[in-house]
This record gives structure tokens, sequence and C-alpha cells, in this order.
């Protein structure tokens, strides 16, 4: 960030009192500009053995499959943000079964919060942000093809709660490698 939101003065990235972190900070105003992570918010819906993943019409990662999802909005809880994402992209309303994944990018400042949702038939299709929508058996997935870690860890963890006949929360991380940053 260069400039003030508040007055359009530049702003500096200094240490500030009683704060143990740099912010940016505007020196003509006073407003200091935290800047926190983002929420990324999307559902795996499932139908008897498979899962609905769409490919992406949009950058980053266009033309990769993806479990829908997208950045909530100010307005909305992430049950709700997660089932427009699929609105959007797949064209069908969902019914959350529950939270599934909980996947932080601290590099990038990104938190995933993925839910188990049931298809209610199969009627989606195409979204304006998708390429193609499909079902996939586990042995079908295209995992060399998926868009981001998140969805990998998505996938990996539901298939492995059913193949072990449980469910529940996962949480996890993509580590990057400093030493190469
Ligand atoms: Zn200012």
């Amino acid at each position: 960030m260069n400039f003030c939101s508040k007055c359009a003065q530049p702003v500096i990235f200094r240490k500030v009192t009683g704060d143990n972190r740099p912010r940016f900070v505007c020196e003509s105003c006073g407003k200091i500009h935290y800047q926190n992570p983002r929420v990324i918010t999307g559902c795996l819906p499932i139908w008897e053995d498979k899962v609905l993943l769409c490919k992406r019409a949009i950058e980053p990662r266009l033309g990769f499959w993806n479990v829908p999802g997208g950045f909530l909005e100010n307005d909305e809880t992430v049950e709700e943000g997660a089932k427009r994402e699929v609105l959007e992209e797949a064209n069908i309303k969902v019914e959350i079964i529950g939270i599934h994944t909980i996947y932080s990018i601290p590099h990038f400042a990104h938190v995933y919060m993925h839910f188990l949702a049931q298809l209610p038939d199969l009627s989606f299709s195409c979204g304006e942000e998708s390429l193609e929508v499909q079902l996939f058996k586990e042995n079908e997935i295209p995992w060399e093809d998926m868009a981001f870690s998140s969805s990998t860890f998505c996938l990996q963890r539901y298939f492995e709660d059913k193949r072990n006949g449980n469910r529940k929360v996962h949480l996890g991380e993509y580590k990057m490698d400093h030493r190469n940053v």
C-alpha cells in the first residue's frame, strides 16, 4: 500500500507504539492501516460416491479444477458465502452438511474454509466462472490438474474419512520453504 485511503497522502511502514509488528501508518492524518488475512469459503458438493468440481474460467489457475469457492463478502456468513460460490460456479443450490477443512496459507494471508454439501439433484450447469462442471469418483479426480493445494487437501481428507467411516474437521496449512522465497 502506498497512499492513505482516508486522506490520500503517502503512508509509511513503521513500528507503532504498543504493537508487536510494523504497520502502514499515515503521517498526515494518523490512521493506522491494518492488513489481515482474507477468508476464502467454499463447498465440496457430494452426490452418492461422487464429488462436484469446477474447471476455472478465470485467473489465477485458469483451466485447472477446483472445489467451488471464493472470497467471503462483507455482508454474509461463511456458510452463505460457500453456498453462493457454488451457485455462481455451478448454478445449483446446495445444503450444507458441516464444516470439513480449515486450511491456512500464512504466506499469502489466506484462510480457506471448505464445507461438505449435499447436491439436491443433478441439475447443475456451468456458471460464468467455470469452463466445465463435473462429478468425479475418487479414482477419476484429476489430481495433477487441481488449481490450489487447499482443494487437494479438502479432497484427500474427504476420501480418507469416507474409507475410515468417520467425518471430522481437518486443520491444514501450506508451508512455504522460506529458504527459496
Ligand atoms: Zn491519511
